[in-house]
């Protein structure tokens, strides 16, 4: 079997288990945007999912992420032109410029000065970006991510942006967490979000092991990597 025929396979499965998902809860699966993580596998899996069909991909590292587009807008330009990127890694400050060049989404908004980056960014590109905020679930540190307390802060400092749209809200369930629960209390956060920003309604939530989950609590964005892509070990 080729790579393509790999690829589709996986997905088609994927797509199988979002529907069930979807039916078990009486939800609309066209609700539910899929983004597929394509980060450590190559350019030429961007090719193939974009000739699959798949219009949202992911990736988590400004540098891979940069170099993959630039080649894919070289070797096959109407897949780079078909292709929603959206940014879901942790983001340095000083990597936002870059990011503003090519993502259409930013997962990962947790902090004044990242809207501020951003925001230059993009008004130096000449293109508008929307943004989640990165919800920390369960008290967790370090991977990113604010209180719900922090939001209203970062919601004043969107709408003071001139190039970023404030979208919704994006949360990882904490390794070993019941995934039920983390994806409710983000669910929660959401709607804190919405009283402050009622267009705000993407619930990004939801990855290869935990998507029926987040499908029962409201997810409308997954982003999903190994279970379409396989788990090769990364080579960079
Ligand atoms: C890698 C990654 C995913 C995809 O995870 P899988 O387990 O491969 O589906 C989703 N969200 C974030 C933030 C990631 O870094």
């Amino acid at each position: 079997m080729g790579r393509r025929e790999e690829l589709a396979a996986a997905l088609a499965t994927v797509q199988g288990r979002i529907r069930a998902a979807c039916d078990a809860c009486g939800r609309d699966s066209a609700e539910i945007t899929l983004v597929v993580v394509t980060k450590n596998f190559p350019m030429e899996d961007l090719v193939h999912l974009s000739a699959l069909g798949v219009r949202h991909i992911g990736e988590n590292r400004s540098q891979e992420a940069e170099n993959k587009l630039d080649r894919l807008a070289a070797v096959c330009p109407e897949a780079r032109t078909a292709l929603n990127v959206h940014f879901i890694g942790q983001l340095q400050t000083n990597k936002a410029t870059s990011v503003a060049r090519y993502a259409d989404v930013v997962h990962s908004v947790d902090r004044i000065r990242l809207v501020e980056a951003l925001d230059r960014g993009a008004d130096r590109a000449e293109r508008s970006m929307d943004v989640l905020v990165q919800v920390s679930l369960d008290g967790q540190q370090g991977r990113g991510g604010i209180d719900v307390a922090g939001l209203p802060q970062i919601v004043e400092q969107v709408a003071r942006s001139s190039r970023l749209h404030l979208r919704g809200v994006m949360a990882v369930a904490p390794p070993g967490a019941d995934a039920d629960s983390a994806f409710s209390e983000l669910a929660a956060a959401a709607t804190v979000l919405r009283s402050y920003d009622t267009s705000a309604r993407v619930i990004s939530a939801g990855m290869s092991s935990d998507l029926e989950a987040a499908i029962r609590r409201g997810s409308t964005l997954l982003r999903v990597g190994n279970a379409i892509l396989g788990t090769r070990t990364p080579t960079g």
